[in-house]
């Protein structure tokens, strides 16, 4: 194996979870126990320092078809509508005929405000039932994978193109790269917003570690990355959507806007915290072992009480948790979800069943809160839960982060 960004061969395993189940595919009761387990593990290189996996499911398993649906919670919703109102106050206000491209458009809800402040919108979104929930609500979208030979077919250039979480499921990372490159307006701007693997770090986050996600970046090696694209980064912050992604503002290099300066802070950071260094991932893998027990415990003591456990919400990243964690139907009745996608289905490798949301008359003795980046909206809106003594256990805590 080589390096996924600069194809060096000195890559170390630094964490290791084990043989999994493709965690974003959901399963129906004849599926159960019928699903492939792929190796899990983390790598650093010692070259270019990005941590990576050092196994591919193949995309067209992982990408034909998700039940991921982005327009689903509040937060996420109003997260993108700031950020189309952001990037056209600050850049494009003045502009006329502005047009932007959304690389893993999902079900369009990012573009949907843009279309609202009058730009012109394209989305890629490789999820076949996605591409067409998209359609169906007015946003252009193209049902392919996007890279160097796909973009040449898209009516460019675009003067903002937006890439969310998909920018490191990408396993031609590359040819995507230059697809970019290539699409991009000589001012225009590429948006990139990324889980912060800094972040995912600190929070104790693990449960981000899956299949899907081929690359964890920094900002540092995210800029050189784009270094050997042509590309640069001229603006970074943290926002606080998933636990922390950063919003990374990329032109040409060369390109005509002036440095903010934050990225430069968060490159110091980095540098000050060693969040780039092998070390740093080691120690990281030791806390999973560590809070891998106090999980087993608090539930364990929660069972031997005779409490009933539920889990809230299926995220994809649960699986992860929940399969290195080795809990299954034993310890958790079922998993609570408003997803209609995912009615009826089981939890891929430990079986436990989903419930809608709107199934549950009486509620458990003890939510155990898979969806966890959430926090601050679940409490909110079950506050009338929390009232009747109901338990909310966060099996990891945003609000607790230490590194
Ligand atoms: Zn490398």
């Amino acid at each position: 194996m080589i390096c996924r960004v600069c194809d060096s061969t000195r890559l170390d395993p630094v964490i290791d979870l084990g043989n999994q189940p493709w965690c974003n595919h959901f399963l129906r009761k004849e599926e159960i126990g019928k699903e492939p387990f792929y190796p899990l593990r983390l790598v650093h290189c010692a070259d270019c320092e990005t941590a990576q996996l050092d196994f591919t499911v193949s995309k067209e398993t992982m990408f034909g078809d998700h039940t991921y649906l982005s327009g689903v919670t509040q937060s996420l919703s109003r997260h993108f509508e700031q950020l189309a109102e952001e990037v056209n106050q600050r850049f494009f206000l003045q502009q006329s005929g502005k047009a932007v491209l959304d690389i893993g458009s999902n079900d369009g809800t990012q573009l949907k405000h843009f279309l609202k402040l009058g730009w012109r919108v394209l989305g890629v979104e490789s999820s076949k039932g996605t591409a067409q929930r998209a359609i169906e609500q007015g946003i252009p979208t193209r049902n392919v994978f996007f890279n160097t030979v796909t973009a040449r077919d898209l009516p460019g250039p675009f003067q903002l193109i937006n890439a969310s979480g998909v920018f490191f499921h990408l396993e031609e990372l590359h040819s995507v790269a230059e697809g970019i490159r290539a699409c991009l307006a000589p001012d225009g701007i590429f948006l990139v917003q990324f889980l912060y693997m800094q972040k995912i770090v600190e929070n104790g986050a693990f449960d981000q570690i899956y299949h899907e996600h081929l690359l964890y970046y920094n900002l540092k090696t995210l800029e050189r990355l784009l270094q050997r694209h042509g590309l640069t980064c001229f603006d970074a912050y943290l926002a606080p959507i998933h636990g922390g992604s950063m919003m990374a503002f990329v032109h040409h290099q060369g390109g005509p806007h002036p440095s903010t300066g934050r990225e430069k802070a968060i490159l110091a950071e980095e540098e000050r915290k060693g969040s780039n260094h092998k070390e740093w991932y080691q120690q990281f893998g030791r806390r999973i072992a560590r809070m891998k027990n106090e999980n087993l415990d608090t539930l364990g003591e929660r069972k031997s009480k005779g409490k009933r456990i539920y889990g809230m919400g299926a995220p994809v990243k649960g699986n992860t948790l929940l399969n290195y964690f080795q809990i299954g139907p034993s310890i958790i009745d079922c998993l609570v979800e408003k997803n209609e996608l995912r009615r009826g289905l089981y939890s891929p490798g430990m079986h436990i069943p989903i419930r809608m949301e709107d199934e549950i008359k009486d509620p458990p003795d003890v939510y155990y809160v898979l969806a966890w980046n959430f926090k601050h909206e679940i409490l909110k809106n079950q506050a009338f839960l929390l009232s009747r003594g109901v338990e909310f256990l966060f099996p990891v805590d945003p609000d607790r982060a230490s590194s």
